[in-house]
């Protein structure tokens, strides 16, 4: 007999699952790890199968509405997976498998809000308005750029849900229920191509689609749909009906590499043979184990991961490499393609959810054995792994900054070592975890202490802000060494990037008169002055503002901008150089993903002569023609109260330091700055790793702070400074006395003490070994759940990369 019910883990913070009846027509189709749809509450959600069963509960049982997978989405090991993380990240199981799946299928519950006709002649007039302040003001100018929902307004606007309401009573705004699946052959039709698949038979069709039918038949292989909407009327309309009937199949471009060279594949030089034949000695034995691969920049790190990979097809095993960010690095997706070609999928960031959701479908029935992916594809469905590759283990990116709260890399080595498979995580500048774990025998250790072909790292100089004010008795931005060098580049027709990792063009508005800075209404922090769009911007909640005519506190005239920003770099460049050609990459000029290979492509073949940017501009790039690094100020983030601030300066700088002089023509770098005695930039300037972890694993150990124990920051949230206060000081009393091993520190007034309205107030766990932090969080939960907090008040974050 078949089961009756299901137990379904559903994307709520309430950590346990329920209980629905199976209608009879899916009884026999249900699988644990299939996606289903159920009522719950007055919302549709999407939840996961975790058992079937045929225990009646007591009290009223829903129905499922519909099974949305016919094979598991998360298989039995993905599941196991779920269950660890869940458990080690203290997150609800429910949206721990939600993070795991691909959002296709998806239903969207809720409403989708549009402007009505009175309400678009508002918003016109509003154009010419003053008031522009006003959350009624920005919400309607949103929706007269599209119709939007509201998670989507309240993540510009933090009071949209009220201001919508509002705007609905007056008429300007209506909503409609989308409860609609979407619809998985809506993908962007640039990308889609289309194929013959089967004939009609007897089926009637429409004109347009018989039309297309015959062609596809006619004409074999692969179309590109907006080619074949040139020949055929209404083209793309009858492809997707035709791909609904299987008469024709419709697939996805895979993602071209713009203008990338491709290299290779090269001769292994002996210190990257020595490190290939290890990790495919590992691979080939099939046993779990994790290598640190810590190769200077430019040392030939990709060529060492595409081998181990090819040496992982050959015993018929699958792989998967994790990358920060891919539309940053599309070289590596070209080489990826060129050594691979179908058989790699690659989960791009740009994607929408049905193009992921394709992807998906590739790796999971074996098509694509290689898989290209940022954080999330941890959880990509491959067959039979052998291998997950860790690039720039070190970067914060693989750190989710929402529940659940995981580690790609760490997850990554569980899933390894639950596979029998090899991880290998690569970088020039290792976390200070994985190299401690490295020093202890935990993982196996490989170095590479040399850059490809003997050519020499990047010469640095650190140039002394002080003394540069002293003798020119200038503030200026750029250090004279630096306005030399970069005209050197432009007259040899060689490039420069120059890094400053701030946002903006003025990093505070004050006033002159009483010294009010200008802050966010909803977060403890300055706004950012922004001249491309005359506004100042929140950078944590995107709440914007025109700039005062006067002083909100004290009514003077004296508003003046302070503190640098990229946009400000790239304007001062124009004055000093303008004939040069200069291109910017921040998330200012990235509005979409694939705004940034373009402009990279661009850089690339020699479009510009320099290149400005944030972090994004220090990371993995390969540019052969790039012989000088500037950073503008290396203080930018050294004086954070983050325990890593120090750690992640040094990495920046260093990585920044690496895209140099990685051609024929040796590169320097110019770092300026006003601490030049602090150890993460010395270390950095001589590009010397050992020294900068002795020094840093000393001030760890000292503390007490990772990876020494085990470390968890406690966050409350209340929507009152002395809620958030009482709250965490009753919880930490609740933890006391500490049990041996464990010390709490706090609570205390987050750094940011008001985020998105909401008040912050944070508590540090310490402790000697996990088992004592699992038991000291495990009192935290029992605690806030005896006070029935709203379970969104409280957030752990286990083993935090950030404490700001
Ligand atoms: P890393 O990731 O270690 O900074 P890359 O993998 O980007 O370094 O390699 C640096 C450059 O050296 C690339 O242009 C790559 O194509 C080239 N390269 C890698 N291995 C070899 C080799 N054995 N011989 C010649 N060039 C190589
Ligand atoms: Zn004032
Ligand atoms: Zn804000």
């Amino acid at each position: 007999m078949h089961p009756v019910y299901c137990d379904v883990s559903l994307p709520v913070p309430i950590d346990q699952p329920f209980t629905y009846l199976l209608p009879e027509t899916l009884r026999h189709r249900v699988q644990v790890g299939c996606r289903v749809l159920v009522p719950f509450g007055k919302r549709k959600l999407t939840g996961i199968v975790l058992r079937t069963h045929d225990e009646a509960p007591t009290g009223a049982v829903r129905e499922v509405l519909r099974l949305l997978d016919e094979e598991p989405a998360l298989d039995e090991d993905l599941l196991k997976l779920g269950r660890w993380i869940a458990a080690y990240y203290c997150a609800p199981l429910g949206q721990t498998l939600r993070a795991m799946t691909p959002l296709s299928g998806e239903v969207r519950h809720g409403k989708i809000y549009s402007l009505t006709t009175a309400g678009r002649d508002v918003a016109r007039q509003l154009y010419f308005g003053e008031n522009d302040e006003d959350p009624a003001t920005q919400v309607l100018r949103l929706l007269d750029t599209r119709p939007s929902s509201a998670p989507y307004l309240t993540r510009k606007i933090t009071s949209a849900v009220a201001v919508l309401r509002s705007l609905e009573k007056k008429g300007f705004v209506e909503a409609e229920d989308v409860a609609a699946e979407r619809d998985p052959l809506r993908a962007g039709a640039a990308r889609l191509r289309v194929e013959f698949a089967k004939r009609a038979g007897d089926l009637k069709l429409p004109k347009s689609e018989r039309e297309l039918l015959s062609y596809l038949e006619l004409h074999p292989g692969t179309h590109r749909l907006t080619e074949v909407d040139k020949i055929i009327a209404k083209a793309s309309v009858a492809a997707r009906s035709l791909a609904r009937r299987e008469l024709a199949k419709l697939s996805l471009e895979p993602v071209t590499a713009g203008s990338t060279p491709v290299r290779g594949p090269h001769l292994l030089n002996p210190h990257q043979q020595e490190a290939f034949e290890r990790v495919r000695a590992a691979v080939e034995a099939k046993q779990f184990q994790t290598f640190l691969l810590q190769g200077v920049t430019g040392s030939g790190k990709t060529e060492i991961y595409l081998r181990a990979i090819e040496a992982t097809l050959a015993i018929g095993r699958s792989a998967l490499m994790l990358v920060p960010e891919i539309a940053l690095t599309p070289a590596v997706a070209g080489q990826f393609h060129q050594r691979f070609g179908e058989r790699v999928a690659i989960l791009h960031s740009a994607f929408n959810d049905s193009e992921r959701a394709q992807e998906w479908r590739r790796i999971r029935s074996g098509e694509a054995g290689v898989v290209v992916a940022t954080r999330s594809g941890v959880f990509a469905p491959v067959r039979n792994i052998g291998l997950i590759v860790v690039d720039e283990e070190h970067d914060q990116s693989y750190k989710q900054q929402e529940t659940p709260r995981y580690h790609g890399r760490d997850v990554a080595i569980v899933r390894a070592r639950d596979a029998g498979a090899v991880v290998v995580l690569g970088s020039a500048t290792p976390s200070l975890e994985s190299r401690f774990n490295a020093e202890r025998g935990k993982y196996a250790y490989i170095h590479l202490p040399e850059r490809i072909e003997g050519r020499p790292m990047p010469e640095v100089k650190l140039i002394d802000m002080r003394t540069e004010f002293q003798e020119t008795r200038k503030q200026a931005l750029f250090s004279r060494a630096l306005v030399d060098a970069v005209k050197e580049r432009i007259d040899n027709g060689e490039q420069s990037m120059l890094l400053l990792n701030r946002r903006g063009f003025s990093s505070f508005v004050a006033c002159r008169a009483c010294g009010a800075r200008m802050e966010c209404q909803f977060c403890s922090v300055t706004l950012t002055y922004h001249r491309r769009d005359r506004r100042m911007l929140c950078h944590y909640c995107n709440y914007s503002a025109r700039v005062p005519d006067r002083c909100p506190k004290c009514d003077s005239d004296y508003i003046q901008f302070l503190g640098t920003g990229s946009e400000r770099v790239e304007d001062e460049l124009h004055g000093a150089f303008p004939r040069a050609r200069i291109a910017r990459l921040d998330r200012d000029t990235v509005g979409r993903k694939r705004d940034m290979e373009s402009i990279l492509a661009g850089f690339r073949d020699g479009d510009y002569d320099i290149l400005v940017g944030t972090q994004m501009i220090a990371k993995g790039h390969d540019i052969h023609n790039v012989t000088l690094v500037g950073i503008v100020s290396a203080d930018v983030g050294l004086g954070l109260p983050d325990f890593r601030a120090a750690e992640r300066t040094f990495q920046l700088l260093t990585q920044a330091a690496g895209r140099a002089g990685r051609g024929n023509t040796p590169g320097i770098v110019l770092i300026q700055t006003i601490n030049p005695d602090h150890y993460a930039i010395r270390c950095a300037a001589a590009q010397d790793y050992d020294s900068f972890y002795a020094k840093e694993i000393d001030f760890r150990r000292l503390m007490s702070y990772p990876p020494y124990g085990a470390l968890a920051n406690v966050l409350v949230r209340a929507s009152s400074e002395e809620e958030a206060r009482e709250r965490s000081t009753a919880m930490a009393r609740s933890l006391e006395p500490a049990p041996e091993g464990v010390r709490v520190m706090g609570p205390a007034a987050a750094a940011m003490v008001k985020l998105k309205n909401e008040y912050r107030y944070q508590m540090l766990l310490k402790a000697a070994t996990r088992k004592r932090l699992n038991e000291m969080l495990g009192r935290v939960r029992e605690f806030a759940a005896g006070e029935k907090w709203n379970p969104v008040s409280l957030v752990v974050d286990v083993d935090p990369v950030t404490l700001l």
